[in-house]
C-alpha cells in the first residue's frame, strides 16, 4: 500500500514541494491523522462496488482512503492551485476523478450520471469547508441526488444543531430542514490537533442516511420550511407570536392562525422548540389554505 498522504511529515513535504499556502477564506484545514481518516471512511460503510463523492479534496488526504475503499471517487475542488498537487499525490489511484468546480455551482447529478453509471450505492464523504457547511448540505439534499447519505466533518456546533432532537436548545429550523430528508447522528467528535492548520472551533463527523419516505407528508415542502423558520425566529416567543410576526400578514390573521393551531393540536402558548417534525407538518398543512394561493 502507498504511504499515507495524511501524516504530518508527508503533508509538510507536499506543501513545501508546491510552495502551497493555506487560504483561510476557502476553509482549508487539512487532516493529518490517518486513524481519523480510516474512522471517517468506516462510518460510510462503503464496499468495492460503492461510489464516493467528496467536496474539497485538499491535497488528497481523505480522497486516497476513499479510493482504497470504493470503486469510484469523484472529488470537487474549487482551488485551482491544488490541481497539480492532486495529480501528483493521487497518481497511484486510477479510480479518482477530480472536478475543478465550486460545489455550490456544480451540476452534481450530471457528474454522477457521467462518472458513476452503473454504481448503485453512492455516499458523500468529506471534510467540509466550514464557511459553507450548511449551504452545501442543503444544496445536495435539495438536488435529490441518487445517494444513500453523507458522512461529513463540520464544526461541532453546526453538527449539534443538525442532529438535535425536540426540546433541546440546539433544536431549530436547521434540524428540521435536514431531518426532513435524513436520519442524523453525530458519529464522532474530533480534536483540533488532527488538522493543519488547527481550526478555531471544535469539529465533529456526522452521518446522515436518507429516509425512504419523509417523516411527515405535507402539501407543500417549501411552506413547511417557511413555517418552521418563522416558528423559531425568536426562541423565547410563543409559536402564536412567532407565526403572527413571521408569516405574511400574520398580524391580521391571528384568528386563522389560532384556528390552524387548534386543527393541528398545538397549544398556542407552546414554543417552536417543543414541536416535533410531525407536528410542524400538521401545522403547515393546517395553515396552508390561509397563506398559500390566497387571491
Ligand atoms: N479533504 C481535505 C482534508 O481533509 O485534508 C481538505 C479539507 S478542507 C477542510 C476543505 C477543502 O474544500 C479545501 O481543499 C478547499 O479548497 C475546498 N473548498 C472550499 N470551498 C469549496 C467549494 N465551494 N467547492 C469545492 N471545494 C471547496
Amino acid at each position: 500500500m502507498n504511504k499515507d498522504i495524511a501524516t504530518p511529515i508527508r503533508t509538510k513535504e507536499i506543501l513545501n514541494k508546491y510552495g502551497f499556502s493555506f487560504k483561510k477564506s476557502l476553509g482549508q484545514n487539512f487532516l493529518i491523522d490517518p486513524n481519523i481518516l480510516r474512522n471517517i471512511v468506516s462510518h460510510a460503510n462503503l464496499t468495492e462496488a460503492s461510489g464516493a463523492i467528496e467536496i474539497g479534496p485538499g491535497i488528497g488526504a481523505l480522497t486516497e482512503h476513499l479510493a482504497r475503499a470504493a470503486k469510484k471517487v469523484v472529488s470537487f475542488e474549487i482551488d485551482q492551485r491544488l490541481l497539480p498537487v492532486l495529480e501528483d499525490t493521487l497518481s497511484p489511484y486510477n479510480n479518482v476523478k477530480i472536478v475543478h468546480s465550486d460545489i455550490l455551482k456544480a451540476d452534481v447529478e450530471k457528474v454522477i450520471k457521467e462518472e458513476m453509471s452503473g454504481i448503485e450505492d453512492i455516499m458523500v464523504v468529506a471534510n467540509l469547508p466550514y464557511y459553507v457547511t450548511t449551504p452545501i448540505l442543503l444544496k445536495l439534499l435539495n438536488d435529490r441526488l441518487p445517494i444513500r447519505g453523507f458522512v461529513v466533518m463540520m464544526q461541532k456546533e453546526v453538527a449539534d444543531r443538525i442532529t438535535a432532537k425536540p426540546g433541546t436548545k440546539e433544536y431549530g429550523s436547521l434540524s428540521i430542514a435536514i431531518q426532513y430528508y435524513v436520519t442524523a447522528e453525530v458519529a464522532m467528535v474530533v480534536p483540533k490537533t488532527v488538522f493543519m492548520p488547527q481550526p478555531n472551533v471544535d469539529s465533529a463527523v456526522i452521518r446522515l442516511i436518507k429516509h425512504d419516505e419523509p417523516p411527515v407528508k405535507v402539501i407543500n415542502e417549501d411552506f413547511l420550511f417557511e413555517v418552521t423558520r418563522a416558528s423559531f425566529a425568536q426562541r423565547r416567543k410563543t409559536i402564536l407570536n412567532n407565526l403572527q410576526s413571521g408569516l405574511p400578514s400574520g398580524k391580521e390573521k391571528k384568528g386563522l392562525i389560532l384556528d390552524a393551531l387548534e386543527k393541528a393540536g398545538v397549544e398556542p402558548t407552546r414554543r417552536g422548540e417543543t414541536l416535533s417534525i410531525q407536528e410542524f407538518g400538521k401545522l403547515a398543512d393546517a395553515l396552508h389554505p390561509y397563506f398559500c394561493n390566497v387571491q
